[in-house]
């Protein structure tokens, strides 16, 4: 199927380079800076770099841009590795921007001698005010004309540890009154007397990312540096460095950054999430972030599936979370294990069944013809779903009814003879007759029913706790509405169920293994709270509730 799609605009570049022999490997990168966890829009990064590495024989660095000592944490770096493994993906060199320090003052050094670049002294306020507007020219800076001499000087003092935080900086010498404001004599570097999570104290100025970035590329020989469109003003300058360094000549392409629709996705406010308590933790299951996601159980498989459905756009859109959940649903139904599960329990006794309890037969999964059975064990006392049963039902209800027959899955007909209430009215328990002919797999009853119950015996059911998600923003771009993003916030994001009634073949749940709990969704084990009692979380529901939601208008 893959050789019948069309290539997209990157895969065209490459394709020619590689005809032109303008390069032999493709060689490209992924460049988290190491200040928060991966999302779901970092995932459509990734696949496409390591995606594009992988198709054409190349390979792919994983690369930490972290030239910004404030914000950065090794945890962080350590999630960021297991997100990427997780996604599927295999880096041939992990690699930091702080590893190139030295290099990177050598080719500052270089500049300044070349007379493209010098320090200012001016105060990031004045920098600012010098800089023009985009339809006013700059003015030079005063210390512009520095000799290469004592550029040099300063610079080494600078490194030296001589001046304090935003004394000095050093500026790229391009032109002041250029028409792309980037090129406006760009910083290369500031001062900042701070500790480095990997350098510690051994420097005291630190790389802008433009300067750092493009070399950093250009030093491990990238190729096709990607990155998203947001980075198309800073590609002339990316040019200018490489050009005047005389370095590898990587070339920088930019793609439309996956938006989803009913979540935000920047750090920052991913962060504002965590710290202020809207969630648990950055893997909490309503987060977008890939440790989210792999709680809550989504697959690799299925994100994959969903960055290669939505293709490489040139232009910034809005996807719709549905198309997620669809690609997860899709790959659930395929490997899900089907098991049976009550939330809400009514009671029934089958006064005709005066066995001991049976054991049945339920094969794991109809989709996976080399999928096992397991056993479920079937008795006089069973639960069913309390909504599964109306005394008074309206036409078309297919489930229980006082008169009415069902057939419980993988087991037998049975049909409602008499409701039993307590003194105050409320229905305790249903008293039901099974059809012994009609049991699943050898029917010789002849009966045709139209609904088909889930259900467990309720001896050998097992309790767990569910937990529920849904969305967690009521509206569809909470970045951009006024005031707040944090006033979206859906309020009835997580539902917890405390007991739940489940067959006993869940007792085996494996952290990586997915269910399907019949009629009720996709589940999979919580990685974090399963200890002495089981935890699951559910991970998409059957079929979009939410649609049917809005189309109804509520
Ligand atoms: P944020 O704005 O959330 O902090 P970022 O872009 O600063 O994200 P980085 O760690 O710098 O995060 O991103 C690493 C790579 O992932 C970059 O190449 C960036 O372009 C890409 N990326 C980040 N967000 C998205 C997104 N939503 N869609 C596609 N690519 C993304
Ligand atoms: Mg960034």
């Amino acid at each position: 199927m893959s050789e019948e799609k069309h290539l997209n605009f990157i895969e065209e570049i490459i394709e020619s380079d590689l005809a032109s022999g303008k390069y032999k490997t493709i060689v490209t990168r992924f460049p988290p800076e190491p200040n928060g966890y991966l999302h779901i829009g970092h995932s459509k990064a990734i696949c496409l770099s390591f995606g594009l590495a992988e198709k054409y024989g190349g390979y792919t660095n994983l690369r930490f841009d972290d030239t910004n000592p404030v914000t950065e944490e090794t945890e962080y770096v350590k999630s960021i590795r297991q997100d990427v493994e997780w996604l599927g993906f295999k880096w041939k060199n992990e690699l930091y921007a702080s590893d190139y320090f030295e290099q990177l003052y050598g080719f500052a050094i270089d500049l300044i001698k070349k007379g493209f670049a010098y320090v200012d002294d001016l105060s990031a306020e004045e920098i600012a005010a010098f800089k023009g507007s985009p339809t006013e020219p700059g003015k030079d800076s005063p210390h512009r004309n520095r000799s290469v001499e004592e550029n040099l000087q300063l610079f080494e003092a600078m490194r030296a540890g001589q001046y304090s935080d935003g004394a000095k900086v050093l500026r790229a010498r391009i032109n002041m009154q250029h028409v792309n404001m980037h090129l406006r004599d760009p910083l290369m570097y500031r001062i900042k007397h701070a500790h480095h999570h990997r350098t510690g104290d051994a420097w005291c100025i630190y790389p802008m990312y433009d300067f750092a970035h493009g070399q950093s590329d250009s030093i491990e020989k990238i190729t096709h540096s990607l990155c998203t469109l947001e980075f198309i003003p800073h590609r002339e300058l990316y040019d200018w460095f490489i050009e005047k360094l005389e370095i590898f000549p990587s070339r920088q392409y930019e793609f439309a950054r996956l938006n989803l629709n009913y979540t935000v996705m920047s750090k920052r406010k991913l962060l504002e999430l965590v710290k202020e308590k809207h969630v648990e933790s950055w893997d909490d299951p309503r987060m977008p972030t890939l440790s989210g996601m792999r709680r809550r159980g989504y697959t690799p498989e299925a994100i994959r599936e969903f960055c290669d459905r939505i293709g490489v756009a040139k232009r910034e859109n809005l996807i719709d979370i549905g198309l997620l959940e669809f690609c997860v649903r899709e790959h659930l139904n395929r490997i899900a294990l089907r098991r049976m599960v009550v939330f809400d329990p009514l009671k029934i006794v089958i006064t005709n069944y005066d066995k001991d309890v049976e054991l049945l037969k339920g094969e794991d999964n109809p989709e996976d013809k080399g999928s096992d059975t397991r056993e479920i064990p079937f008795g006089r006392e069973i639960y069913i779903e309390k909504d599964d049963f109306m005394e008074n039902p309206p036409k078309k209800f297919f489930r229980l009814f006082p008169g009415g027959m069902v057939r419980l899955k993988f087991a037998y007909i049975i049909k409602c003879d008499e409701v039993i209430k307590d003194e105050a009215g409320n229905i305790t328990e249903l008293h039901c007759s099974y059809i012994p002919e009609s049991k699943s797999g050898e029917d010789t009853s002849g009966i045709n029913v139209k609904g088909t119950l889930h259900w467990v015996e309720v001896h050998n059911a097992i309790s767990a706790e569910v937990r529920l998600y849904d969305r967690l923003f009521r509206v569809e771009d909470p970045a951009n509405e006024a005031g707040d993003f944090k006033d979206f916030i859906n309020p009835d994001s997580l539902q917890t169920v405390t007991t739940v009634y489940a067959e006993p073949a869940l007792k085996l749940a494996k952290m990586n293994e997915r269910y399907q709990f019949l009629r009720k969704g996709y589940f999979t084990l919580d990685s974090k709270d399963t200890y002495h009692r089981l935890v699951f979380n559910r991970t998409v529901t059957l079929k979009d509730a939410w649609a049917k939601e809005v189309k109804k208008g509520v």
